[in-house]
């Protein structure tokens, strides 16, 4: 058993990442132009033709910018909570009723032969979800546009192979940086995104549970380096006695383009082929 992860774009310019088989698969949200998803895509020799649903996390707009016509293109259902339909309807524009899917946080369902389980996630929108899909004893997740530790979204993602950790901020960088005051409050509250420093204690929580692979995501264009991100997280890691490159694989998801394409097995483990 085997799935694929291939983070397409991540950041706050642009949010969509490919999970599935060759053949089955999902796309998890689409915050970019469905041209610029469907190329990175062939770059990563993926086909749009294994796509079966696009399944998305909020409506936030770095999540969502392209979901319409990406789901129109490949005539695909959306999946979203109920409060993620709400918030993104007008914007995704004409879709057909089959095509809408309301999903609830806790309640796990099957796109082909994976297991798709939403999970809730502290973040400042109406019914906000991260996910996880498991094949066989395989799984990964995406947990990312997350304010803060908490259990409910933790335990969901324990005993995953791989998982995409949001790595947002360094909180000095944020503080001296440009953004308004409301907007930094916005960014460091419970509500919000998890910074460098969070991404470190849940990235220990995580590989003290079994995760072979974590991919640091969604990073602040304005208020961290992916340098940065990976030393905090290097650093909190080392202290709890873990060394990163041997017991864990880590690497940051980029903003602009394709990551690499990671082949998850429960036979070889994590390997990135692409
Ligand atoms: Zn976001
Ligand atoms: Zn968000």
């Amino acid at each position: 058993m085997e799935l694929l992860f291939a983070p397409l774009f991540s950041g706050s310019s642009g949010n969509s990442i490919y999970v599935g088989t060759e053949d089955e698969a999902v796309i998890v949200d689409a915050g970019v132009s469905a041209s610029a998803i469907i190329s990175e895509m062939g770059r990563a020799g993926l086909s749009p033709a294994s796509v079966k649903a696009l399944l998305v996390t909020h409506e936030h707009t770095d999540h969502i910018n392209g979901a319409g016509a990406l789901a129109r293109k490949l005539g695909v259902p959306v999946y979203a909570t109920e409060g993620t339909w709400e918030g993104m309807s007008r914007r995704a524009g004409k879709l057909a009723d089959s095509q809408k899917v309301r999903i609830e946080r806790g309640s796990d369902f099957y796109i082909g032969r994976i297991n798709v389980l939403p999970f809730p996630i502290p973040h400042d929108c109406r019914m906000p979800c991260g996910y996880t899909f498991a094949i066989g004893n395989v799984k990964v997740s995406v947990a990312t546009d997350i304010g803060c530790i908490k259990a409910g979204w933790t335990d969901a993602v324990t005993g995953s192979d791989l998982v995409l950790l949001e790595s947002n901020y360094d909180p000095d960088m944020l503080m001296a940086g440009p953004y308004p005051y409301e907007l930094k409050q916005r960014i460091l509250g419970r509500r919000g995104h998890l910074s460098n420093e969070d991404a470190g204690a849940a990235a220990v929580l995580l590989v003290n549970t079994g995760t072979r692979a974590l991919i640091l995501g969604h990073l602040s264009k304005e208020n961290n380096f992916p340098e940065l991100a990976l030393e905090t997280s290097r650093g909190v890691l080392a202290e709890n006695d873990i060394r990163a490159g041997q017991d864990v694989y880590l690497s940051y998801a980029r903003r602009e383009g394709l990551s690499g394409v990671y082949r998850v097995s429960d036979t070889l483990g994590v390997e990135r082929v692409i």
